[in-house]
């Protein structure tokens, strides 16, 4: 059976691999598709495709846009137009937003002795710069053991080098994907602590914005987690999706395709995610 990876990190955001690197080690692992979906950007897209051509690999455009319903909830979208003027404006709005947080997070650690600036995180890490580089900031200046520690000491909310960011409405990131021309997933569905009925509501909230689909398959989710959302997407109707996560080494133990070895999202998937777009 073919088996892809739908939701995957580069160092367009907070992943380590490049968007050329993740396409070959796809490649090697024998993946028939992969979507490309960096925090806020589809900036990496372009160079896995183009690296996908070569190799006759299917890339396929995408994000993972953080929002906010109550809490924190990320809403994948697929198959957008990467150059559409409407995305672009949101996307830039959140990158200005982004930067102020990253400009006060260095101040923040300069002020303790960590020596660092903002040209400095940009010129290593690229335009987006996000909290697992900063944690690898703290991990050299042995203030942090690695990434777990230094997201639950100091970067996660209640701590303190936490600096809030402001978050787009879920209902403007579904609607700003479909503007695109994509289709919007909810993302990793367990992440949020939700019981059936809030998960529900969320999920009938969303599906007033125009939500298509839901993340079942998923890095850790095991086979009744798995079954227990995709009753969900058959009852509403929604598609189905998966992917791992995959970060490089800001995630060390999620690999490409195979999540920690749990992972089988077939090629199906995607299939059935096209031919819903087909009719509508
Ligand atoms: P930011 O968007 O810059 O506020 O950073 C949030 C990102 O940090 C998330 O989207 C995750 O990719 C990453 N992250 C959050 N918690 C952890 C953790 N405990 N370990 C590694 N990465 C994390
Ligand atoms: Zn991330
Ligand atoms: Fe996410
Ligand atoms: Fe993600």
């Amino acid at each position: 059976m073919k088996r892809i990876d739908l939701h995957i990190h580069t160092t367009a955001s907070d992943g380590t691999a490049t968007p050329e690197e993740v396409v070959r080690e796809a490649e090697k692992l024998g993946l028939a598709a992969v979507a490309i979906t960096d925090h806020d950007t589809a900036a990496g897209y372009p160079r896995a495709a183009a690296e996908g051509e070569k190799r006759g690999l299917e890339v396929v455009p995408g994000i993972e846009i953080s929002t906010k319903f109550r809490a924190a909830v990320h809403i994948l979208g697929y198959y957008i137009d990467v150059d559409s003027p409407a995305l672009e404006e949101v996307l830039e709005w959140m990158h200005r937003d982004r930067e102020e947080r990253n400009i006060k997070l260095c101040e923040m650690l300069r002020s303790v002795g960590v020596d660092i600036d903002i040209e400095r995180m940009h010129a290593r890490f690229g335009d987006l710069v996000g909290r697992p580089h900063f944690a690898e900031i703290l991990i050299e200046n042995g203030r942090a053991a690695d990434m777990q520690d230094a997201f639950d000491r100091l970067l996660n909310k209640n701590r303190p080098f936490f600096i809030p960011r402001q978050f787009l409405p879920i209902e403007r990131s579904i609607e700003i994907i479909r503007e695109a021309g994509g289709t919007a997933v909810l993302a990793h569905p367990f992440q949020y602590r939700l019981d059936d009925a809030q998960l529900r509501e969320l999920i009938e909230h969303c599906m007033e914005s125009g939500l298509e689909g839901i993340e079942c398959r998923y890095s850790g989710y095991d086979a009744d987690m798995c079954a227990y959302l995709e009753s969900l997407a058959a009852e509403y109707g929604l598609v189905r999706t998966g992917g791992s996560d995959f970060h490089g080494s800001h995630k060390k133990d999620i690999r490409l395709g195979e999540g920690r070895g749990e992972l089988n999202v077939p090629y199906a998937f995607l299939e059935e995610l096209r031919e819903r777009r087909a009719k509508t």
